[in-house]
Order: C-alpha cells, then sequence, then structure tokens
C-alpha cells in the first residue's frame, strides 16, 4: 500500500488525508495543533460548486449539507459607478452541472426553498457557507473513523510520535501560507502584499434575505456580506491596515456606527455576534508546487485576497487533482516518481488563472480612478445586458477560470 504524511490538519490537510485513503493509500497526518485548537478558528467560507462535487465524491457532502446554510443569490454591486450585477441559479449553465459529481443527490442538495422578489426561478443554490467550527468537526471525525489514517495533532506529536518517511513515500505540505516543508525544501516563494487587509465580523443584520450574498466592491477595498442562517451574517471588511485597526480597537457600538457607514443604506448592522478581528492580505505562489516527493496543497502553495471566497475552493482544488492522480498510481497506471511533475502542470493553469483574476478584481474596483471608471460601467453593464456573460463569470467563479476551455 503507497504511504503519505500529510504535513498540516487544516480543512485542506484534512481532507486531503481523506481523499488519499479514499484511493487506498495509507495516510499520516501531522499537526502541532492538538483537535480543540483546530476546531477554535472563528471562520466562514463560502464554497462553491467545485468544492461540492469534491466533498460528494468523498461521501461527506450528506453530513454536511444540514450544516451549510445555501445562497441562491449573489449581489455584486460597484459602489464607486453605483452599477449593480444579480447572479442566481439561473446562471448555472450546464457545465456547472455537469461538472458536478454525476449525483441526483448533490442536485436536490443544491435546490433551495427561494422567498420573495428576485430569487432564483430554479432555485438552484450559487453557493454555500460553511462555518469553520462544524466542518472541521466533521473532518476529524472522518480521519478518527478511518482505518488508514494515523493522527498526530498535538504540540509533541509531530516530532515524537512521526514515522520515518521511507524512500517512494509522498509528503503533502498543506501546513499554511509560512509552510515550514515548502522552507525546508527551498521551493520558490513569490509574494506580493497589498495596501489592504481585512477584517472578519459576524453581525445581525437587516434589509438582507437569509439566502443572499453580497460582494460590495467599495474604493477601499471589496466588502464581502455572507448569510450565516437568519439574520446573521459574516462580514469580510477589506480596506487599508491602518483603517482597520483602528476599528478593531473600537467598541462594539462605536464599531456599528462605522460598520452602518460603510454598508449601503439597506443593509442595516443590529448587533455584533463576535469580536472584529483583522487580517493580512497578499497575492502569494509556490513555484514550483510540487518537487521530488513534496506536493503542496491549499495555502501552503498559494495565497490570494479573499475576494470572491476563492481561497480554500482553489485548494480543494488542488486536493482533487491529487487525489485522482493518487488514484493512477494506485491502478498502476501512473509511476509513483512521475505523480509530482504530473501534479505540477496540471495545477499551474488554475493556480495562475485564479490568483491573476482575484489580483484583477481588487485592482480595478479598489478605487476612484476617473480612467477605470467608465470602464467598469461598462464591464457592469455588459453583464448586466448578456446573460450568457453571466454564467461564463459564475462559472469561473465556481468551477474555476479553466473550466471556460473545456466548457
Ligand atoms: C479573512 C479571510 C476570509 C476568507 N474567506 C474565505 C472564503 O470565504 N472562502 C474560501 O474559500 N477561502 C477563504 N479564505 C481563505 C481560507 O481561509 C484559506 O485558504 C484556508 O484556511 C487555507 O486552509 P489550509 O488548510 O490550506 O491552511 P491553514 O488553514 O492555514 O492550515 C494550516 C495548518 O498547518 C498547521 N501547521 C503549521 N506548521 C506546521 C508544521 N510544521 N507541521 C505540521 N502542521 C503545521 C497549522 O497548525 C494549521 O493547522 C479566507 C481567508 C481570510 C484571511
Amino acid at each position: 500500500m503507497s504511504q503519505a504524511h500529510v504535513h498540516g490538519a487544516g480543512p485542506t490537510g484534512c481532507l486531503a488525508a481523506l481523499a488519499l485513503a479514499q484511493v487506498g493509500w495509507q495516510v499520516h497526518l501531522y499537526d502541532p495543533l492538538d483537535a480543540p485548537a483546530l476546531l477554535g478558528r472563528q471562520r466562514a467560507y463560502a464554497l462553491t460548486h467545485s468544492s461540492a462535487s469534491l466533498l460528494d465524491r468523498l461521501g461527506l457532502w450528506q453530513a454536511l449539507k444540514p450544516r451549510l446554510v445555501p445562497f441562491s443569490s449573489l449581489e455584486l454591486w460597484d459602489q464607486g459607478t453605483g452599477r449593480q450585477c444579480h447572479f442566481s441559479g439561473d446562471d448555472l449553465g450546464q457545465g456547472q452541472r455537469r461538472g458536478r459529481a454525476a449525483s441526483g443527490d448533490l442536485d436536490r442538495a443544491a435546490t433551495v426553498r427561494t422567498t420573495g422578489p428576485g430569487s432564483a426561478r430554479a432555485g438552484e443554490a450559487v453557493g454555500w457557507i460553511s462555518q469553520h467550527g462544524p466542518l472541521m468537526t466533521l473532518l476529524l471525525e472522518q480521519l478518527q473513523a478511518s482505518e488508514q489514517v494515523f493522527l498526530h495533532l498535538g504540540p509533541m506529536a509531530s516530532s515524537a510520535e512521526a514515522p520515518r518517511t521511507a524512500p517512494g513515500d509522498l509528503v503533502v505540505a498543506a501546513d499554511g501560507s509560512l509552510s515550514p516543508s515548502r522552507q525546508a525544501a527551498g521551493l520558490g516563494w513569490l509574494e506580493r502584499s497589498y495596501d489592504q487587509a481585512c477584517l472578519t465580523v459576524q453581525v445581525r443584520l437587516r434589509g438582507s434575505r437569509d439566502n443572499q450574498a453580497w460582494e460590495l466592491l467599495r474604493p477601499e477595498g471589496p466588502f464581502a456580506v455572507l448569510p450565516l442562517g437568519g439574520d446573521a451574517f459574516q462580514l469580510v471588511w477589506s480596506a487599508s491596515a491602518r483603517r482597520l485597526r483602528q476599528l478593531e480597537s473600537l467598541d462594539g457600538a462605536a464599531f456599528l456606527d462605522q460598520l452602518a457607514g460603510a454598508l449601503p443604506d439597506q443593509l442595516q448592522p443590529e448587533v455584533l455576534l463576535d469580536q472584529p478581528r483583522a487580517y493580512p492580505v497578499a497575492l502569494g505562489l509556490a513555484w514550483p508546487v510540487a518537487k521530488g516527493s513534496l506536493v503542496l496543497v491549499g495555502d501552503s502553495a498559494h495565497r490570494c485576497h479573499p475576494v470572491g471566497g476563492q481561497g480554500l475552493n482553489l485548494g480543494w482544488r488542488d486536493v482533487a487533482c491529487l487525489q485522482q492522480l493518487a488514484g493512477r498510481v494506485t491502478a498502476g497506471r501512473l509511476a509513483p516518481g512521475r505523480l509530482a511533475a504530473a501534479y505540477r502542470w496540471r495545477r499551474g493553469p488554475d493556480l495562475i488563472a485564479t490568483l491573476l483574476a482575484t489580483h484583477l478584481l481588487v485592482k480595478l474596483f479598489s478605487n476612484r480612478s476617473p480612467l477605470l471608471l467608465p470602464l467598469r460601467r461598462l464591464a457592469l453593464d455588459l453583464l448586466n445586458g448578456a446573460p450568457l456573460l453571466r454564467r461564463l463569470s459564475l462559472a469561473a467563479m465556481t468551477q474555476g477560470p479553466c473550466r471556460l476551455w473545456q466548457r
């Protein structure tokens, strides 16, 4: 049986371990954090259809479905020009439906009840919001139940219990953007920081449907409003690091005042549900993303701006690719020594296209440049007037830009 060592038990490392076990590999998964610390992060992820397909293939979709909040529409709003564009389930083309695993169950799961004007006619979910805690709880339960996965969690586990890596073993680095594994292997890391950071906070909000997500493109940076069920929403607010540090230091009432000023009038924040926290954001790419017996997945391989909620989904597409290649090794159709090279060339186009797309979105919309405003008006008008363009943009967002060439 082939053996893999996965370093990092974040959402990408956990999923990579399950994916490799499913295609017959024995997997050791290491993290210096113990289970309570791994579960403890306050974050919500917008999951796309590419992630839903992978979860379905791994047999996790049914169990995760009740813990997700589907959204049936996405409101894109350029606040510099005042132009808006509404994406709904109707904009999910056949490509996306074909792109999913052939599971009628996932199709049914993607169907959400919609209410009110403007709701998706077909009721198809554009995406799903998952809180970090419930997602990680499920992944850790599955890992503990697997006979092919050996968990080494906690500060001592990585060094004390680690079995030796034998020649021919696969090493998977899923140890985050600072990736000690990547650094130890001497792989390159290209990074460019933004003049923005982002702040996350959960609030109760009036003025939005509970199945609607918003991406507000503001001159100071993008601002995502993601439904968490009922009138609770996760906000991802991008602005200069200095402004976000000031916001972090405000008391609840003063923070809500600032928030009300940043949101459009129709969205009215009422109560803070957790502590606002600011994070640095950067564009980063390891090159190569695999070498010898080492393969990088998730944030150890790439980092992007949170606009469009691409980061984790991109990491899970790494996992989907790794699983496909590992399955070919198990079936004797790929020499183990060829896996890293195959991974490198298969992942390159999606990684570059997705990082470029998020970067261009940030650069094009985070300003009031009079030279760019007409271009932005034109882009939003075209999106509004051409269903095909909306469909292609949504396909790029939910399946990755490279799927456009495969349609
Ligand atoms: C504010 C914000 C909002 C975001 N929103 C979204 C969103 O809506 N949708 C989306 O798709 N993405 C989103 N992202 C991106 C997403 O959070 C990341 O892409 C994702 O968390 C990366 O997961 P990961 O498992 O690759 O890395 P991490 O979650 O960073 O996990 C790395 C793990 O490696 C472990 N580790 C570290 N050192 C070692 C070592 N030496 N040995 C073993 N293990 C080690 C760490 O303890 C950690 O558990 C957002 C990011 C930010 C900052």
